[in-house]
């Protein structure tokens, strides 16, 4: 073999090398975006986490939890910041379950990009263990308050405007705060496949979506036929225009910003419809048809068993036990 013979494999050899490395280099990158379908990375932890408008050292920790799930590689954010951003509109209460609804909530929008959560008590004073699940969230998040008002609240009979003032609130904050993205109330016992705000992000006016587990129809959808809306499959019409369930429907900003007079009624069980109804001009057969064109159902109506509070604790019998600080996390 001569000189120039020896010097053109070892040429290849270090080509072949190069070659290699970069396609590994290439998969590894590749696998932290096909996480969840989503680009996950240490910008995105970073971004959330300066957002807040408070922010312990319990956000920095979920934060870095959310790094180690992404493996820490470093991957560029511009795709992810400029998806539309999603206001999520949350009413909860204190009961026995809440906490345990908003923790539930909260991990499933932690796996969502570019979202505030906008959390609204239906309380006079914001609650400890709230405050305590959003900053662990390491999300970008608003806490408001909004009571229902006495004379909802004091009514003895019959079904009261449950998240009424709640959403309310949440869509001055809106108003005030938001110049584009799109808006959904997502009630904080339901459960969401992350799919769904994949599929909402993008609505231009008002889109819906099928919602399982509503009356004994087992699903309220609109009805497609031949591709185009057709009407609406609910177990409960009840002269509504758009009898549909809270979950169904996502609204834009920009849209929501020409109805300045929309608002949600206290009206229950026609709380969806006025609402609906109060963004006029808008017609049922303008909605966006997602969830490919409503075959699929991507949100559930889910309902926890109510459970009784907590009875006190026998504080002679477990002076000096962790029973004490259990007991002060249930209501
Ligand atoms: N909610 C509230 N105040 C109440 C009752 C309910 O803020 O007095 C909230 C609740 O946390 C939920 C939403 O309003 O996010 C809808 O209430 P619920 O789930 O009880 O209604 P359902 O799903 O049974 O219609
Ligand atoms: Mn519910």
């Amino acid at each position: 073999m001569t000189m120039a013979t020896m010097k053109l494999p070892l040429k290849m050899y270090i080509l072949i090398l190069l070659g290699v490395s970069v396609m590994l280099y290439q998969y590894s990158l590749s696998s932290v975006i096909a996480f969840n379908g989503a680009p996950l990375d240490g910008a995105d932890v970073l971004y959330r986490g300066t957002q807040n408008e408070s922010m312990g050292h319990e956000a920095i920790k979920s934060g870095a939890r959310r790094l180690d799930v992404a493996m820490a590689l470093p991957v560029t954010t511009t795709a992810e910041s400029k998806l539309p951003m999603l206001y999520i509109i949350t009413p909860t209460y204190t009961r026995p379950e809440q906490v345990a609804e908003l923790t539930r909530l909260s991990h499933t929008l932690m796996l969502v990009p570019n979202l505030r959560w906008i959390v609204v008590e239906d309380a006079t004073h914001k609650s400890p263990k709230v405050e305590a699940i959003l900053a662990k969230s390491g999300l970008p998040y608003t806490h408001l308050i909004a009571p229902m008002p006495e004379e909802f609240k004091k009514k003895k009979k019959g079904p009261k405007p449950r998240g009424v003032s709640n959403r309310n609130k949440g869509l001055e904050w809106i108003r005030q705060n938001a110049k584009d993205g799109v808006l959904y109330f997502a009630d904080d016992d339901n459960t969401y496949d992350l799919d769904i705000f994949e599929e909402m992000r993008h609505t231009r006016r008002v889109s819906m979506f099928p919602v399982g587990l509503i009356t004994k129809l087992g699903v309220s959808s609109p009805v497609v036929r031949n591709g185009t809306f057709a009407g609406f499959y609910d177990g409960w019409i009840a002269g509504r225009k758009f009898p549909v369930d809270m979950a169904g429907f996502a609204v834009s900003v920009v849209f929501l910003h020409r109805r300045p007079n929309a608002t949600m009624p206290y009206k229950p069980g026609y709380e969806e419809d006025g609402f609906l109804k109060s963004l006029r001009p808008f017609e049922p057969k303008e909605i966006e048809l997602l969830a490919d064109k409503c075959t699929k159902i991507l949100v559930w109506h889910t309902q926890t068993k109510k459970n009784e509070p907590s009875q006190p604790v026998d504080t002679s019998k477990y002076n000096n036990t962790n029973i004490l600080t259990l007991k002060t996390i249930l209501v």
